[in-house]
């Protein structure tokens, strides 16, 4: 057993005998998720099993910022994920970050929810949900090894990408020690470190520098609720030419300012509504996101909402009240 998790053994005895296997992550897949899913996906093909990778959205196109990243020939559009014995979800907090593929794992007869998010709603059969460690490829290095996965270097270039998107490069607080010895491994097994931060922060195309310009030009203090937020409109990415999926590090410019602890950025979707990226310095956003039907973690979390002002309102009103 690992992590002092019940389904440890559980989770690797039915990935050890499944012959079929679906791997998913989170809708609008970051590092962590991406990473885990890949790697996961190549040890399990190398243990000889059938295996089929993807995630509930339109398509399984891979944010280039992660395009370099091996194994994505096992990915299959989310149609057409075949029945497995075993459905292994990873970086989940909740059954319905799978989007379009709640059904399918619905449907499976054994899912394994393999996760780190606090509040996590253990939809598995088998639950592993580890909420101390800095990200879910974490936990999948350690469950390939007790399958007896011989790591090699495109998982460890996948489980890498993982850690160092999740921990925000080794500077936040779930970067520990232990993180540190594992991502150190990884680089030994033949991760490529600076390749790696060059595919995964400095690969944006040009306009999102432009893109970048207008989030920071626009951004609003609350000085007294130390919170800053600002918004990226669907018109901001036709005009500068930027796909909705490379906006992803925007919020981390907008939380770099000492003038606050809380900062939110909203982004416009098709639909209308807003997906709302919030990171902190220490008060909870996770309790933020939880009350508005996202998740995440204390720190990093996220949420959907209709209305932007109102909503940046409502988070303003809140943080004074605390
Ligand atoms: P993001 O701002 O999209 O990078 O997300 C930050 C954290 O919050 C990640 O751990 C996400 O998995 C989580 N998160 C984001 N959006 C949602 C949502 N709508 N529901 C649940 N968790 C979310
Ligand atoms: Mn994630
Ligand atoms: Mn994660």
């Amino acid at each position: 057993m690992r992590f002092d998790s019940g389904d440890w053994d559980g989770a690797v005895a039915a990935l050890t005998e499944a012959h079929r296997v679906a791997v998913a992550c989170h809708v609008n897949p970051d590092g962590d998720a991406l990473g885990s899913l890949l790697a996961a996906s190549l040890g399990l093909a190398q243990l000889g099993k059938e295996v089929a990778a993807s995630w509930g959205g339109s398509s399984v196109e891979v944010p280039f910022s992660f395009s370099f990243l091996p194994g994505t020939d096992l990915l299959v559009a989310p149609g057409d994920l075949p029945e497995p014995d075993v459905f292994l979800a990873l970086d989940c907090g909740a059954a319905h970050r799978l989007g379009a593929l709640e059904e399918v794992a619905k449907a499976s007869p054994c899912v394994i929810n393999v996760d780190h998010h606090p509040g996590n709603d253990n939809f598995g059969d088998l639950n592993v949900v580890v909420t101390t460690v800095s990200s879910t490829a974490e936990m999948v290095t350690r469950l390939l090894q007790d399958l007896g996965v011989t790591l090699d270097e495109d998982m460890a270039t996948c489980l890498y990408v993982g850690i160092v998107t999740d921990t925000g490069r080794f500077q936040y607080s779930n970067s520990t020690p232990d993180t540190l010895r594992l991502a150190a491994d990884l680089l030994s097994l033949g991760a490529d470190a600076p390749f790696i931060a060059q595919e995964v922060y400095e690969s944006a195309p040009f306009g999102s520098l432009k893109l970048m310009g207008r989030v920071l030009d626009r951004a609003v203090l609350h000085e007294e609720e130390r919170f800053v937020y600002s918004w990226i409109t669907l018109a901001d990415l036709a005009e500068t030419g930027v796909a909705a999926d490379e906006t992803d590090g925007l919020i981390d410019a907008v939380r770099s300012t000492r003038a606050a602890d809380v900062a939110a950025l909203f982004k416009e979707q098709d639909d209308g509504n807003w997906r709302v990226s919030m990171r902190s310095k220490g008060p909870s956003v996770g309790e933020v996101a939880r009350a508005r039907g996202g998740g995440g973690h204390e720190l990093a979390a996220g949420f959907t909402a209709d209305e932007r002002e109102a909503t940046a309102a409502s988070i303003v009103a809140e943080l004074r009240s605390r």
